[in-house]
């Protein structure tokens, strides 16, 4: 069974980021990642999740004040994620308006079972939460991770679809170089900017009415792209 839905990821140790994100998109949810408490809140805005899960000890700060600014305007459910498995500190959490905590280290299995249930209990609450995304032509089913043109099935690779999944996450928004390659390979990768330009064109062929004269996957010269719906 998978949940498909849009995944703000606040956590500042890359190994846990990689690992958590790998498990998330194997069950087709798009992530969008942070190592911040002062990105996260950006993050959120621009991304439009449907669910976040948290570290509470973050390098400029914890984690819990997310959970309170957020709770200001959303309902989105929140896991968190934190190596203080004192009784305490989940109490502070779970009372500031969190949904869940999961102590580190953690299992896989468990950890995409309670993600499942989050989601679950939010979709009964908001029944028209919708997991299409159209722009032109194109429609993308995040659910059935399926990408349909003209009513044609689109193949995408992995990487060419973590990258539509990145760009749409953040619509609207200039993304640079640097935090695509890192969002979609990782930092070991943050000067090639080669490979984005030949993934972005991959997706103009696929999914641009004229692939020369883009409508949607723009490029902001010198700087990154953007994607327009
Ligand atoms: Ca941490």
């Amino acid at each position: 069974m998978s949940s498909s839905a849009i995944i703000l990821l606040i956590e500042d140790e890359a190994q846990i980021r990689r690992f958590v994100r790998a498990a998330l998109e194997a069950e087709n949810n798009c992530v969008v990642e942070c190592g911040t408490l002062g990105q996260s809140m950006a993050l959120f805005e621009e991304s439009n999740p449907q669910l976040a899960i948290l570290d509470l000890g973050l390098p400029d700060g914890e984690g819990i004040k997310f959970i309170r600014e957020l709770r200001l305007r959303s309902e989105m459910p929140i896991l968190v994620l934190s190596a203080r498995s004192a009784e305490g500190e989940k109490i502070r959490a779970l009372d500031a308006g969190a949904d869940d905590y999961l102590t580190k280290p953690f299992s896989v299995g468990e950890l995409l079972a309670r993600v499942r249930a989050l989601l679950r209990r939010n979709k009964l609450d908001n029944a028209t939460l919708s997991n299409t995304h159209i722009f032109g032509d194109v429609e993308v089913d995040l659910a059935h991770r399926k990408v349909i043109r003209n009513g044609q099935l689109i193949h995408l690779t992995p990487i060419e679809y973590r990258l539509l999944c990145t760009l749409m996450a953040s619509t609207g928004k200039v993304m640079t170089y640097r935090q695509l390659l890192r969002d979609i390979w990782g930092n070991s990768h943050i000067e090639s900017n080669h490979y984005l330009r030949i993934y972005v064109s991959h997706l103009r062929q696929k999914l641009e009415h004229d692939p020369a004269q883009p409508k949607h996957f723009l490029t902001e010269t010198g700087i990154g792209y953007r994607f327009q719906s």
